[in-house]
């Protein structure tokens, strides 16, 4: 096991790892820009380094000032957390030149990930049901034309290096398609430096639900079931649930198994995610994520495991604790993100929060890196905190949810609480029923 783990993160996700790691008796290394000297994630670390100016691309995505952190206080491994460098091939690459652990996958996997046409290959190979679309990138307009007029309109150009919803368009019809390709080219080439474009079929009203894996890079994965996605505004997750009101047992466990037993084939060694669209009772893959999740811990409260000390375990060489007979699903768990956002326009709202009451009680779980007297930097991200809420089943989820939601007071800065808040009342979400658009929708004539 590690003696020493560097955290190359912030906020709540930092405080996530240094539970795990203090619980495994590893000693935690904090990193922190200038703007967040004060932040929680640096009270709580046994030691901590700062690395740089407020700018992510100077402090958390600073590689030489990491390594330098690593160096002076002798950790042995890295934990990127989500965002930043957790999906940075070469940043996994630089590290064991170093001889210090990434708390991740491999290098290789990282990278064929990071490549949409790859990756949608790989699987597809592997036996992962994938969209209808193009076998690869598209080379010229003409055979986009034929491509998506074989597929069927509407069609949707996807950028190959895509990430965040950038570099990809939707073309309705024929005539929409010269533009939906020149856009998508180009914004692709500005924001990934690699214009490969892709062509995929359209779903119109799909869930996205994705399926939680661990394997232990020598063959063995298993699957973690499923988490529902599907309340997405501007393709960020907003509320998330596991599991899925739209799936059955049967379906669960036959997808759950496709995925497990391709992961292992692969050879794939920590936590990953392997996103479906789901419509009319078939998966397609969209995506395959290779580091923990901002919504994990809807995963941990009706597995009971702890992904974090699950991938620790592994990146240090212990291989995987259980097998797949060892996971069972207990009851229904919800994850609010709750941002430092206006509840209505979505403006960041940064500053200092006068007043902070968590909820608590039985099923209640806040994952959160803010306190009271604490200022939200205006650099970073808006996610404040995570309102986790397990149930025995939804409906008593929902129950519990309503309820801390009552109880949570964040005064001084504007919170996304009150969407919450009013999305309980809704008929729609109290029955289950709601696809990618349906939040949007909601935002419009609400
Ligand atoms: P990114 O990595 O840019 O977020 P994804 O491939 O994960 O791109 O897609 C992001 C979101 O776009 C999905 O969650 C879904 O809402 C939508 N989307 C992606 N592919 C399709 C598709 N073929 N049909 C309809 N919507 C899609």
């Amino acid at each position: 096991m590690f003696d020493k783990v560097l955290i190359a993160n912030r906020g709540e996700i930092a405080l996530r790892v240094q539970r795990a790691c203090k619980e495994l008796g590893i000693a935690t290394v904090a990193v922190h820009s200038t703007a967040d000297a004060d932040a929680m994630h640096v009270r709580l670390a046994d030691e901590s380094v700062c690395i740089g100016p407020p700018v992510a691309g100077q402090s958390y995505l600073n590689i030489p000032s990491l390594l330098a952190a690593c160096e002076i206080t002798g950790a042995d491994a890295i934990h990127p957390g989500y965002g930043f460098l957790s999906e940075n091939a070469r940043f996994a690459e630089i590290l064991e030149d170093h001889g210090i652990t990434f708390i991740g996958p491999s290098a290789q996997h990282i990278r064929l990930m990071g490549d949409k046409i790859k990756a949608k290959e790989t699987v597809g190979r592997l036996g992962i049901p994938v969209v209808p679309g193009s076998d690869g990138a598209v080379t010229s307009d003409a055979e986009a034309h034929k491509l998506a007029e074989g597929i069927g309109f509407p069609v949707l150009v996807k950028a190959s290096a895509g990430g965040g919803g950038r570099g990809m368009k939707l073309a309705r019809r024929a005539q929409d398609l010269p533009e939906a390709l020149a856009t998508a080219r180009a914004e692709a080439k500005a924001a990934f430096g690699d214009d490969a474009l892709y062509i995929e079929k359209y779903l119109a009203t799909p869930r996205h639900i994705e399926v939680q894996v661990i394997g232990d890079g020598a063959g063995r994965a298993i699957h973690l079931g499923e988490r529902d996605c599907s309340l997405q505004r501007r393709h960020q997750k907003v509320w998330e649930e596991a599991p899925s009101p739209a799936l059955n047992e049967e379906q669960r466990g036959k997808l759950g198994n496709v995925v497990a037993s391709a992961i292992g084939d692969l050879g794939y060694r920590g936590v990953g995610t392997i996103e479906f669209l789901y419509e009319n009772g078939e998966f397609y893959f969209i995506e395959m994520n290779t580091r923990l999740q901002v919504e994990h811990p809807v995963t941990e409260m009706i597995t009971g495991l702890d992904l974090v000390i699950e991938q620790i375990r592994i990146a240090a060489g212990g291989g995987l604790s259980f097998a797949q007979s060892d996971v069972t699903f207990a009851g229904h768990a919800i994850e609010c993100r709750i941002n430092a956002e206006d509840p209505k326009t979505f403006a960041p709202s940064p500053g200092k929060i006068s007043y902070f009451h968590p909820p608590g009680g039985l099923g209640v779980r806040v994952d959160s890196g803010v306190y009271q007297g604490y200022t939200i930097p205006p650099y970073y991200d808006s996610l404040i905190g995570k309102l986790i809420v397990h149930g025995k089943n939804r409906n008593e989820c929902l129950m519990r949810l309503k309820r801390a939601l009552g109880e949570f007071v964040i005064d001084g800065i504007k919170t996304t609480i009150p969407l919450f808040s009013s999305l309980i009342a809704e008929q729609d979400i109290a029955n289950g029923i709601y696809d990618i658009h349906w939040l949007e929708n909601y935002l419009e004539t609400s």
